[in-house]
């Protein structure tokens, strides 16, 4: 074993940001493992304007510097690293060996994992180039920006048409491009969507190319059946054919939902005593920063309350 840690904490966006805050001011021995850079999905969210504290918006990466400045500040160790495998002693419970894919292996009594999820997308020419430039993956974080727009929506599920009629609130128009003859939504949903004169359907259909200079200017679709292609003129591309749960290190370890997303209680325990979870990769009804940093801080709170009972140093509360 490398070191030994309180609290490690896997994953460096809002959720595992928040959650380091938390544990370096309660003077917890901790550290947050992040792969790549600290920020998760805020660092390709163009404006963030549902975040407490700034009237006009704020970036995404703006934000998520500020919240890592916020962490070291508090002097919360923070290391470059990806986790290749959690070991649990045979009785499901702590001390947990956290193994890295540099080879080393770290210490914890107890872990927080907020490694997020990941929007599925629809990997065309286009999409990629145009992300965050009228390509987006969260209506609710990007549909306020396409005011008197004309957008489309890729995608048949209850977050495709609960979006889509959210989007109707700020855009021109917005036209559902699905795969298939039927939605996959709930039917009251649907039923919502067929009445709203602003959304449009585009059924047995496939996204082909998301078209664009600079930004987007419109989709190619092609027919299921028909194999025809046609362009549809649009400023926005929402891509919501569901989400993808950063979980599979505790698959076979902590109980998850169908869709892979960890199960915790309100307190963010998961079925193993000693490891907690927030953020996207919980089984949550909101994916937002806000959410993400509210579970952050409860699961921190739980983490330190549960390292000091094993090391007998609890209070009264
Ligand atoms: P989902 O139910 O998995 O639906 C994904 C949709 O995207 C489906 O219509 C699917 O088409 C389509 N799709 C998948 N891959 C595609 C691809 N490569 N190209 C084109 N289309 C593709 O995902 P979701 O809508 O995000 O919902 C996830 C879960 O959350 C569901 O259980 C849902 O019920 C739940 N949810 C509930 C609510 C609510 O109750 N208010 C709101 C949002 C989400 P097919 O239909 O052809 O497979």
């Amino acid at each position: 074993m490398d070191a030994s840690y309180d609290i490690v904490i896997i994953g460096g966006g809002p959720a595992g940001l928040t959650a380091g805050i938390y544990a370096s001011r309660a003077r917890m021995k901790a550290v947050l493992l992040e792969k790549m850079v600290c920020g998760g999905q805020a660092l390709t969210t163009d404006t963030i304007e549902n975040f407490p504290g700034f009237p006009d918006g704020i970036k995404g990466p703006e934000l998520a510097a500020w919240m890592t400045k916020q962490a070291e500040h508090f002097c919360l160790e923070i290391r470059t690293a990806e986790v290749s495998k959690l070991i649990l002693k045979k009785e499901q419970a702590g001390p947990f060996g956290v193994e890295l894919a540099d080879g080393h292996t770290l210490k914890a009594v107890s872990i927080i994992l907020a490694t997020g999820a990941k929007w599925n997308t629809l990997n065309v020419p286009g999409e990629n180039e145009l992300l965050s430039r009228g390509v987006s993956y969260c209506a609710t974080c990007d549909g306020p920006l396409f005011r008197g727009k004309d957008v489309v929506v890729v995608g048949g599920g209850d977050t495709a048409i609960e979006d889509a009629l959210f989007l109707t609130k700020f855009v021109n128009s917005v036209t559902i491009v699905h795969r298939r003859d039927r939605l996959r939504a709930t039917k009251i949903l649907q039923e919502r969507a067929i009445a709203n004169k602003k959304i449009g359907m585009c059924l047995e259909s496939v996204c082909v190319e998301i078209i664009g200079k600079n930004k987007v200017e419109g989709v190619k679709i092609k027919g299921v059946n028909t194999n025809k292609e046609k362009t549809l003129k649009a400023d926005g591309v929402f891509v919501l054919i569901g989400l993808k749960a950063n979980s599979d290190i505790v698959k076979s370890i902590v109980k998850t939902d169908e869709h892979g997303y960890v199960i915790c209680d309100d307190d963010m325990k998961t079925s193993v005593d000693g490891i907690f979870a927030c953020g996207d990769v919980r089984r949550k009804l909101l994916r937002q920063v806000v959410t993400a940093t509210g579970d952050g801080a409860t699961a921190a709170t739980s983490a330190e309350h549960y390292v000091e009972r094993l090391k007998g140093m609890e209070y009264p509360r």
